[in-house]
Parts: C-alpha cells; sequence; structure tokens
C-alpha cells in the first residue's frame, strides 16, 4: 500500500493550524465535511451541538461496500484541550511538535488524520472494502458530551475502532473502567470560633475524618477511587457551616465499583451521624465500563491488520475512559487504537511523522482485512 507520507504529514498540520475546542468544533467540522464529500462519503452532521449547547454536531460519514464484509466504523474526536488555539506546529527530525506555547492537538488530530489519509489510499488503490463509516465527535474532552448525545439508531456499524490512545501502535484497548463521581456537602453548623465553639459543628472536621476512613488510591488491580477537591469555610474565627468534597470511584468491574461507592458513602454518613449533622451526597454515572473478549472480530481483525503491517498486536486495558465507553455502552462493540502521541494534554506534546505513517497503515490494512 502506498501511503502518502508528505499529504499525511499537511493534512495532519492543517488540523492542528484550525482551532478548536469543546463546544467550538464549527470551523474544523466544516473542513471535515468537504473533506469527507470530495471522498465520496455521504457527509450527515447529528444535533448534539444543539444538545450539550455547541457550535457543531457530531459527523457521520458513510460510504457503501461490499455487503460480504462487515461494516466498520472509524472515529476520532474533534475538539482539544486548552491551550489549544492558535496552534503552530514545527516538524523537526521526524517528530511534530508546537512551537511550546501551545499543545500540538495530535490528541485528537493524529487519528483524524489517518483515517482521512487511510480513506484516500483505499480510494485511489482502488482497495475492495465493505461499508465503511467515520464519525468525528465533538466534545470529548471533559465528559465524552458528544458520544452521549450520537444517536445510535443513524450507526450502521457492526464495530468500531476509535483512533484515540496514548499506547504504542499495535495496541487494542480493550478494557476501560466504569466511572463514578461522588459530590459530598458535609453540613455542620456555624458559630464564633474564639466566643462560642461548642454551639458550632465543624463541617471540615466532619469532611476530614469521612475522608480518613475512606480507602482511597489504588483499591485493587481494577479499582481505583480518590478524594480530588475540598471546599470548606469562610474564615479562621467561624466555626465552619459546610464542607464539599468531590470524590471519584472507576473499576472495570461493576459490582467491584459499586463496593466502592457504597463503602464512600458510608464512610461520609457515618462521619456525619457521629456529629449528629448530616451529609448530601450526588452521585453521578460518568461512563460505563466494557470489556471486549479477544475472541470478538473486532479484535481478531485489528490484530490481524497489525500483523500484515508488522506491528505485533496486544490487547490491554486502561483506567481512563473514552467515547469508546460511551458507543459500547450503547451496544456497539468498540475498541481503542494506540496512535503513540507523547505528552498529550501539555505543550510538550509531540507526534512522531513515522508513527503517524504506522497508525494510517494500520487502518487501511483493518479495511483490506475486513
Ligand atoms: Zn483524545
Amino acid at each position: 500500500m502506498h501511503i502518502n507520507r508528505e499529504r499525511l504529514v499537511n493534512e495532519f498540520l492543517t488540523l492542528v493550524q484550525i482551532d478548536s475546542f469543546a463546544g467550538e468544533e464549527r470551523e474544523i467540522a466544516d473542513y471535515l465535511r468537504r473533506q469527507l464529500t470530495e471522498l465520496g462519503l455521504d457527509v450527515t452532521e447529528d444535533d448534539a451541538g444543539k444538545t450539550i449547547g455547541g457550535s457543531a454536531g457530531n459527523i457521520i460519514a458513510q460510504l457503501p461496500g461490499r455487503s460480504d464484509k462487515p461494516t466498520i466504523m472509524f472515529c476520532a474526536h474533534m475538539d482539544r484541550v486548552a491551550p489549544g488555539k492558535g496552534i503552530k506546529p514545527v516538524v523537526e527530525d521526524g517528530i511534530i511538535r508546537s512551537d511550546g506555547t501551545t499543545i500540538l492537538g495530535a490528541d485528537d488530530a493524529a487519528g483524524i488524520a489517518a483515517i482521512l489519509e487511510a480513506l484516500r489510499v483505499v480510494k485511489e488503490a482502488g482497495v475492495p472494502h465493505g461499508s465503511l463509516e467515520v464519525v468525528f465527535t465533538i466534545a470529548e474532552e471533559g465528559g465524552l458530551f458528544g458520544a452521549k448525545a450520537l444517536d445510535r439508531s443513524r450507526l450502521k456499524a457492526d464495530f468500531a475502532y476509535f483512533l484515540d490512545s496514548n499506547d504504542q501502535v499495535g495496541a487494542i484497548i480493550n478494557r476501560a473502567p466504569s466511572h463514578q463521581n461522588l459530590d459530598f456537602t458535609f453540613h455542620g453548623k456555624a458559630a464564633h470560633a474564639g466566643v462560642s465553639p461548642e454551639l458550632g459543628i465543624n463541617a471540615i472536621r466532619i469532611a476530614a475524618e469521612a475522608i480518613a476512613s475512606m480507602n482511597l488510591g489504588r483499591i485493587d488491580h481494577e479499582t481505583t477511587a480518590n478524594a480530588g477537591v475540598i471546599h470548606g469555610g469562610m474564615a479562621t474565627n467561624i466555626v465552619p457551616e459546610t464542607c464539599t468534597v468531590k470524590c471519584e470511584a472507576r473499576s472495570l468491574d461493576p459490582a467491584k465499583l459499586k463496593t466502592q461507592v457504597d463503602h464512600m458513602m458510608a464512610a461520609a454518613q457515618n462521619s456525619a451521624a457521629k456529629y449528629e449533622s448530616k451529609v448530601d451526597i450526588k452521585l453521578t454515572d460518568c461512563y460505563p465500563a466494557y470489556t471486549i473478549p479477544d475472541s470478538h472480530p473486532v479484535i481478531q481483525l485489528a490484530a490481524k491488520a497489525c500483523r500484515a503491517i508488522g506491528v505485533n498486536p496486544l490487547t490491554k486495558g486502561t483506567g481512563g475512559g473514552s467515547d469508546a465507553n460511551i458507543l459500547n455502552g450503547k451496544g456497539l462493540p468498540s475498541v481503542v487504537l494506540g496512535l503513540n502521541y507523547k505528552d498529550a494534554h501539555s505543550t510538550r506534546e509531540s507526534m512522531a511523522v513515522e508513527d503517524l505513517v504506522k497508525v494510517t497503515e494500520l487502518v487501511v490494512s483493518i479495511i483490506e482485512h475486513a
């Protein structure tokens, strides 16, 4: 197969120079709609932007193919984190970086560029293919909002590949945890700290004892928990009336997640009860867990495609969530592929041209071997 390296790199450089942010994807969405239309795909945009208050929706593009092959979806997200506007990419010794004042945006422009170049190669070389679906989501960063608002009934794919992981090329992420947030508001009673402290109930103390009695950090090889933000009190001379604590728990195993969340809630309630006070608890489901067995066609095909281009396939789990959690939750078997971008979400972020080419080869190879 012939990947046009120069065209691929130029596409990547073009993409990162189009400003994008969660909820502000209009410009990049318009650009991508044009590219996909030129490639002969049937391009639509859903109303996820309206749902979440953003400027663009998810882009869904379809290319019909042979019916004796599965319909495969490739997906990447259009938004990026801050500081991700005004990116000035620099290519040096085969490595692409920003000028140091912004992120590079390889997360996830590398995924988008690889998908576009793969489609160009497939078209030019006349590679026989099954039906293909390309989805570019909005607002992945900070909440997977585009994927959550994506209308599953519009998708025809049998399974999906999300190009969005810093793991090495060849990594196939087939396990990811579910994640719940726990927001605690501990209620104490305000009083003058010098004149009548015995009339008060210190909400910070209740919160502190609750946190101290929670098992946090790594709970076991598939479960983690954290207390991440605490706010409380007004001044040193006031017994604090309220204290809020933001926590999270994650596990690859839904039963273990429930055990951990129950434990954290009980710790908060016990501490509040000890001081005859009360705690409000808000639980939020962030995303569901998934595990896809190695025998599933989505993995078998990726592994075969990897070996065909001399890359070692490796299935592995992750502690993070992605759009793939949401689509798996909606019943579309999905895995995440490694792109090997480095230091994402920092101004040191970089992408090796070699890896960009490799992952594009992998996309073509998946299409060829389906
Ligand atoms: Zn990403």
